[in-house]
């Protein structure tokens, strides 16, 4: 039995969710992965409940499961909430608490959904990119943090970028194996001209990569990095770099797929579940959409395929994945969009629709 935490969250993350799971039943009843799905409360739905966006049972279930499948948090419902129980709290403590420190971002163009990208044709077909960010360091969990307040009255923000060696070198460590996996060429992003923090990164890095001769290593400054992933993207495998760095070029790598609805994630950190795979937390890179909440408009696919991720990196089902990205494939080149994706001469569907859809796909 594989047990797995379920948390729609708030917005589309209900109706996303809703298709993903479906979808593994689906699965599980075709590989017998005896799947059992336990669903709770995050973000702003749980805020309602017990004033805080991640309650301790919810926490609980994530820590008692092999893996986490997450919809999204958020809305402007919550924006006036003072920042320690904003929804997206939640995914913060759930990284830290999981102790997910590595972020896995994959940006794939579809060859059928190549004009949904604001690039040039030329420019993007092809693009195949993982970015691995690491996400439990660096600026959003440095200290000393916060706002002061000084003598003359002003006001002082600060927040602190730090790396320790271990923690360098346990993401170096996944974002070379996945490169092994892949293409086998690693491009590590800092800012070691003028951060020292970085230099240290880089120095770490370098030091992994005696462990991967097989991988070929560069190294690129954040800012050239995010000119490069415009003017030539194909140049790219695997990315690894720093969690604010990793933040903004995995949204940027996302966009030039065109549709921030057809992307998923995973996290993953260093404990294992029974079946000795790494515990993950997998969820579509958007968010809660409360524009286009309750329409059913929204794209089910980056949820979906962060299912399949999860049946790859923490369920060791290797098969049930690729049937899954299989089926989304298939349906994508038999013309069906969501709205996001949509152009003319397609068949627009909803969202319960692509869902029943890829299902019926994986049934065949
Ligand atoms: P968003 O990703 O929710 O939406 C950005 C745009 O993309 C919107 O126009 C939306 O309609 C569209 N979009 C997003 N997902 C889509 C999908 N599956 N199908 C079709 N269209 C889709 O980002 P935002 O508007 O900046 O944030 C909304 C709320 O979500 C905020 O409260 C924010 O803090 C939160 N948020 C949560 C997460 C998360 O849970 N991981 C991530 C980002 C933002």
């Amino acid at each position: 039995m594989k047990k797995i935490a379920v948390f729609p969250g708030d917005g589309i993350g209900k109706e996303v969710i809703r298709e993903a799971v479906e979808v593994l039943k689906i699965i599980d009843k075709k590989y017998g992965l005896s799947l059992e799905f336990e669903e709770a409360l995050v973000g702003g739905s749980a805020y309602y409940e017990y004033k805080t966006p991640l309650p301790e049972s919810s926490l609980k279930l994530a820590k008692e499961s092999d893996a986490v499948l997450l919809g999204a948090v958020g809305g402007p419902k919550w924006d006036g909430l003072d920042y320690s129980v904003r929804p997206e709290r939640a995914l913060l403590g759930l990284r830290s608490e999981l102790g997910l420190f590595a972020n896995l971002r994959p940006a794939v163009v579809y060859s059928s959904l190549v004009n949904a990208s604001t690039l040039k044709k030329g420019i993007v077909e092809g693009v195949d990119i993982m970015v691995v960010r690491e996400l439990t360091g660096d600026v959003y969990f440095g200290k000393p943090r916060g706002i002061e307040k000084l003598p003359d009255g002003n006001e002082r923000g600060i927040n602190t970028m730090v790396y320790t060696t271990h923690e360098i070198e346990r993401i170096a460590r996944v974002a070379f194996d996945v490169a092994r996996k892949r293409g086998k060429k690693l491009t590590s992003v800092d800012k070691a001209n003028v951060l020292e923090c970085t230099e240290l990164w880089r120095k770490v890095v370098t030091k992994v990569h005696k462990n991967y001769p097989d991988v070929e290593l560069n190294h690129m400054y954040v800012d050239n990095c995010s000119m490069q992933l415009i003017r030539y993207p194909k140049q790219f495998d695997v990315i690894v770099t720093t969690n604010l760095f990793g933040d903004i070029l995995s949204d940027e790598a996302a966009m030039l797929t065109g549709s921030i609805g057809m992307l998923p994630s995973a996290s993953l950190g260093s404990r294992l579940s029974s079946s000795g795979s790494p515990i993950g937390m997998y969820e579509p890179i958007h968010g809660s959409a409360p524009d286009i909440a309750e329409k059913d408009i929204a794209n089910p696919i980056a949820t979906i395929l962060s299912a399949s991720m999860m049946l790859k990196y923490s369920l060791n089902s290797e098969k049930a994945s690729s049937d899954i990205d299989n089926a989304v494939l298939n349906i994508l080149n038999k013309g069906y969009r969501t709205k996001d994706i949509h152009e003319d001469g397609k068949k627009l569907v909803g969202t319960k629709e692509m869902g029943r859809l890829i299902r019926e796909a994986i049934e065949k």
